[in-house]
């Protein structure tokens, strides 16, 4: 057994973990990152292997190796779920990721005050367990600054300091500038998306994402190969946390990775304080850590479960668990898709980064008015396409044909060679809200290859008004579609209870540790030298995806780390 010390040691070296570990490095802190992945690079991805990145996506962990379960409700047993939503390599998720790079609403960091202020708190559904974050975008606005600016997103501002820019996003919060690079390229899909979208008054945009439109900071830009989400960028273009911060981290000599090494456990001593972690070497070998500083950036499954098998004594259920909140109010984006064909012309769909095109804001968030709809918040509504994860074989294999079309035999043969050039898909990413019985515990059944138990999801989206939510959003699709000039319009199926996407919550941060696991910085209100990084810190979350906001928060706990904590270890306030 092996025995190192550090003032820091990260879990993960994620979005989250790996900016942590490139400021308080760079603060001059000595950083031990472990991650169970590997190390890759730009140079690992220049086959484009489909089978192997997106059939088998091995950048995701094995879902037997390393599995997820899922069940809908207590009463049955869970099963592995077949994709997980997080990353197995340092970089984590950002190294495939679709790169979508939202700030958050200024009404998603208070969904329960904005609610109650415009429709009265009866119109909050009254099992639903939503608090308003510890921070408002105010707070947060220098930092999604800071993250824009260090992983390089391309976009186009609709609110600068409170002026509306047409071709940006209106509906964003003000921002103190512009992206640091102008939006990629349109495509097809995404111009006739517009043209629809505008037909019917809506307010059409480029999606931010973290690729390089032009050359920045020594990265190439984007070829528009199409070979984005579910790969890792052959080029670089991608502002992933492998290209951007992690070898900054490396340049300053203060940081030591250690990779293949799995975290088991979160040692503490008898007072209840973290002293540091125990993992697995990539020999089988049992490893300790020491570290003033403990920080969990392992994605919300390993951050839950990590925190759950650290049970102690003085931790009986786990730790940062003393008011029994760590698993719990879990949230997932549910999907709801509308396929799209054009006898007129051709959507050339293979080429540009996969993932969310060309998007609308108008029925996200609290942008529109919910009065009478029966539900609250809303849906991001972009076209991409069929998959969100790209790869013509993925494609053509989520292209489900319209309704009265078998998906076999001649008949699907003439279909997909018909259509496979001429077809759009249009998606809304429905912002679901938190209960406390949507959780995530421990698995009794099922155990991974190191034998321990795999973090199990108990979660079912169909309540009254995630449903009425999902069928608002799909009349939408319907409607977007034909305004694109669509031949034929249909939904695809949507999912059987099981959460879809961006999976948040277990560890939320709170102003109050009656009802929080952690506060805005992610520090434990039980161990303060014990930090919890990621979305699973989210209260709610946002019809957007999280990645930016996780970033930004991860540059706001660095900095108190490195300027405050350091120098007075305890609570941050
Ligand atoms: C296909 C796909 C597309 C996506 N596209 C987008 C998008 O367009 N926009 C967006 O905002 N988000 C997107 N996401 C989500 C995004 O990847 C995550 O939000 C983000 O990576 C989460 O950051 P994190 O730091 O919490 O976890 P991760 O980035 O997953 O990092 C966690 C790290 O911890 C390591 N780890 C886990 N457990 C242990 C352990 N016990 N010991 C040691 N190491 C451990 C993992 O290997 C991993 O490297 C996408 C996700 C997927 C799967």
């Amino acid at each position: 057994m092996a025995t190192q010390k550090a003032d820091v040691v990260i879990v993960g070296v994620g979005a989250a973990g790996g900016i942590i570990a490139a400021e308080l490095a760079k603060a001059g802190m000595k950083v031990i990152g472990l991650e169970r992945g590997p190390k890759l690079s730009t140079a690992s991805f220049q086959s484009l292997d489909e089978l192997r990145y997106f059939q088998r996506q091995e950048t995701r962990p094995h879902p037997k190796k390393q599995p997820v379960t899922w069940r809908a409700n207590a009463s049955v047993r869970a099963t592995p779920i077949a994709q997980q939503n997080n990353g197995n390599q340092a970089g984590g998720g950002t190294v495939h990721y679709g790169t979508l790079s939202w700030r958050f609403h200024e009404d998603d960091f208070r969904v329960r005050s904005q609610t109650s202020e415009r429709y009265g708190a009866k119109s909050i559904p009254e099992e639903s367990s939503a608090i308003d974050w510890p921070i408002s975008y105010a707070d947060l606005e220098p930092y999604y600054d800071q993250a824009e600016r260090e992983v390089g997103v391309s976009g186009k501002a609709g609110n600068i300091k409170g002026q509306k820019i047409e071709g940006g996003n209106i509906f964003e919060a003000p921002r103190d500038r512009d992206y640091p690079m102008p939006p990629l390229f349109v495509d097809q899909a995404g111009r006739i998306f517009e043209e629809g979208a505008k037909k019917l008054g809506l307010h059409p945009f480029a999606s931010p994402r973290a690729i390089a439109s032009e050359p920045y900071k020594g990265r190439a830009a984007c070829t528009y190969c199409t070979f984005c989400q579910s790969f890792g960028c052959f080029v670089g273009a991608k502002g992933s946390i492998m290209v951007t911060k992690l070898p900054e981290a490396e340049a300053s000599n203060n940081f030591t990775l250690i990779t293949g090494a799995m975290v088991n456990k979160v040692n503490t001593d008898t007072a209840g304080k973290a002293t540091g972690v125990t993992y697995w070497g990539i020999d089988g070998s049992e490893n300790v850590v020491e570290a003033d500083i403990v920080i969990l950036g392992a994605f919300i499954y390993d951050n839950i479960r990590l925190l759950l098998l650290s049970k102690t004594a003085k931790h009986p259920d786990g730790l940062g668990n003393s008011t029994g909140h760590v698993g719990k109010h879990l949230m997932a984006h549910i999907g709801a898709r509308a396929f799209s064909i054009y006898d007129d012309r051709h959507v050339n769909i293979f080429m540009g980064p996969s993932a969310q095109r060309h998007t609308i804001d108008d029925f996200n968030a609290d942008n529109f008015d919910h009065k009478d709809l029966g539900f609250i918040r809303g849906a991001q509504i972009s076209v991409s396409p069929a998959d969100l994860a790209a790869g013509p074989i993925g494609a053509a294999g989520s292209l489900t044909p319209p309704p009265g079309t078998p998906r076999w035999g001649a008949a699907y043969r003439d279909f997909l060679s018909t259509y496979y050039t001429r077809f759009a898909a249009i998606n809304a990413q429905t912002e679901n809200l938190p209960y406390a019985d949507q959780m995530i515990d421990l698995d009794p059944n099922v155990r991974d290859m190191y034998g321990l138990p795999a973090p199990r999801l108990t979660y079912d989206w169909r309540r009254p008004a995630e449903s009425k939510r999902l069928a608002f959003m799909q009349q939408k699709l319907l409607e977007i579609g034909k305004a694109m000039g669509a031949s034929k319009v249909w939904l695809g199926a949507s999912s059987p209870g099981s959460p879809g996407a961006h999976h948040q919550g277990g560890a939320r941060m709170g102003s109050d540790p009656r009802d929080s696991v952690v506060n805005s910085f992610g520090q434990t209100w039980d161990i303060p030298n014990l930090f919890v990084v990621g979305s699973a810190t989210h209260p709610t979350m946002s019809g957007f995806n999280p990645t930016l906001t996780i970033e930004a928060l991860a540059f706001r706990t660095a900095e108190a780390i490195a300027t405050r904590y350091r120098k007075s270890p305890g609570p941050l306030v």
